[in-house]
């Protein structure tokens, strides 16, 4: 199956932080792939800006490396790779301060109709400043968009005041906050699956949900981020934004149609109906030494270190829809494979009529699979084959998309997805505002008390699936995690 590609107009992108690690990895080459497909056209401008003194060629043979490094051969040949860097443009622009700007202001187009963003591929400390000066420079017209990423503050009042900078400079409407797990192929087949079948609607409910695990699990640590991270801790890296952009999208009412502002008053509706966090819900670890792997106090520099790599805990959406169902969410670093997934497990069948069956847990369980394998996979009971007898065991119907999608057709980037988005002027993927302040309610209370407690966070062995106590937080109610496997 071939996908479908609609092009976008010819658009203005500049890319602040053109150098760095995101823009090379992620950026030029989604931008690359957006243009081989013939998305975006040969005619928009992509001008890279950071404070390094260089020329264009300079920045297009930096862009060249990054696509070899980044992107496989098969997908680099000549004559295409050679037409996406005659779309690059650079300027030397220091965000800070005044130079430069004359210059990225001659880079752009002057066509009023034309679409212009500008990508903040920097460190949160200068989305405000760069937000101003793009307002104060005259850059920033009616349709200028901006977009930015995480981390989105770091507590409330933070998010709060950074909200305020950008909308200084520009209106909600015009603020992109990117989420890259909304980009991804499967978290938008999590709402096509909801709301385009009448299927699950019915059971999508605790009178037919047990509860919802959902696992976002790293095999790498901190390597590299190490002092960066200490500061942050995963419920600030990944709590706060990418598993409760989750858990919104699994427990939010059908929206009355697919547009930005009513899919996103849902998930607000979700975040703001979950019950405050009970600290005895939460369970912090540190990954420690195993093999040849370094133990976090090492990678992060600090042996009396307290910041968590893992973190557990069990949320309830406390409406009428989710009351009894609760959600477990874990995420964390050097653990045994990496695995993101979504898995709603049903209630088991009130009663077995096979012989021997008593007792055996079969509950149905519908996991939607991040990665690796993007897909989806409905667990079932049927009879074992054969003529032995009534006897039962599991099945999967199984669903990768890469199946589905066909072996010659590549799955694309998150980012592919949202800088298209971007540029149609589409915020559905995108949090507003308001969401990420509710997340920040949400956690801020659980971040400071723990920060106010003397506890450490629990050890846990490298490879493995996690502390022994978040274990016990499934045990206590009945329950159990999913094994964390490839
Ligand atoms: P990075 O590698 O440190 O790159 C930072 C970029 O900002 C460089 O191009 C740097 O170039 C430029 N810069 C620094 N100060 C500047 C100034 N005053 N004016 C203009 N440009 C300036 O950082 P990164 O890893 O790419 O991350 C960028 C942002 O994305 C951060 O907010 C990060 O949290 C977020 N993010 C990154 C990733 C990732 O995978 N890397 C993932 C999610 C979110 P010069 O030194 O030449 O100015």
């Amino acid at each position: 199956m071939v996908a479908r590609v609609v092009p976008v107009d010819p658009f203005d992108l500049v890319v602040f932080g053109a150098t760095g690690d995101l823009a090379r990895r992620k950026l030029i080459p989604a931008l690359y792939h957006r243009m081989r497909d013939g998305q975006a056209p040969e005619s928009a401008r992509i001008v890279g800006a950071a404070r390094s003194e260089m020329d264009a060629d300079g920045f297009r043979r930096m862009a060249e490396e990054a696509l070899e490094e980044f992107l496989p051969a098969a997908e680099r040949d000549r004559a295409s790779v050679a037409r996406f860097l005659a779309m690059l443009d650079y300027r030397a622009v220091d965000a800070m301060g005044d130079g430069g700007w004359d210059g990225l202001s001659d880079a752009l187009s002057c066509d009023a109709g034309r679409p212009r963003a500008f990508y903040l591929s920097v460190a949160p400390k200068l989305f405000g400043p760069i937000a101003g000066r793009i307002a104060a420079q005259g850059l920033g017209g009616d349709g200028a968009r901006i977009v930015v990423e995480k981390p989105l503050g770091r507590d409330l009042a933070s998010a709060r005041a950074l909200n305020a900078q950008l909308a200084e400079a520009f209106d909600e409407s015009r603020i992109y906050r990117i989420d890259h797990y909304l980009g991804k192929e499967t978290v938008q087949n999590l709402m096509a699956l909801r709301f385009a079948n009448a299927l699950f609607e019915p059971l999508w409910n605790a009178r037919h949900v047990d509860h919802v695990q959902i696992t976002v699990a790293e095999s790498v640590g901190i390597e590299g981020r190490g002092p960066y991270y200490d500061g942050v801790g995963a419920m600030r890296d990944m709590v706060q934004n990418h598993l409760l952009q989750l858990l919104c999208l699994t427990a939010m009412e059908p929206p009355a149609r697919f547009s930005a502002d009513t899919v996103r008053d849902e998930k607000l509706k979700v975040l703001r109906a979950l019950a405050p966090l009970d600290p005895r819900e939460i369970v912090r670890g540190q990954y420690r030494n195993g093999g040849n792997a370094t133990s976090y106090i090492d990678d992060a520099g600090d042996p009396d270190s307290r910041t968590e790599s893992y973190v557990a805990l069990k949320a309830e959406v406390a409406n009428w829809r989710w009351s009894g169902a609760p959600f477990y969410l874990r995420t964390g670093k050097r653990l045994r494979a990496r695995m993101s997934e979504i898995a709603i497990v049903f209630k088991e069948a009130p009663h077995s009529i096979f012989p021997g069956d008593e007792g055996a847990e079969r509950p149905n369980m519908l996991v939607i699979r991040l990665q690796p394998d993007e897909g989806i996979t409905l667990a079932m009971t049927i009879k074992d084959p054969g003529p032995g007898g009534m006897r039962l065991t599991d099945a999967n119907l199984d669903m990768t998309f890469a199946q589905k999608l066909g072996a010659m057709t590549r799955m694309p980037d998150a980012y592919e997805r949202l800088v298209m988005d971007v540029i149609r002027g589409d915020q559905t993927l995108f949090m507003r505002g308001d969401e990420v302040e509710a997340a920040w309610a949400w956690i801020d209370p659980a971040i400071a008390a723990w920060e106010a407690a003397s506890e450490k966070p629990r050890p846990y062995d490298i490879g493995s699936s996690g502390p022994e106590d978040a274990l016990m937080l499934m045990h206590r109610d009945h329950r159990r995690w999913r094994e964390i496997k490839a």
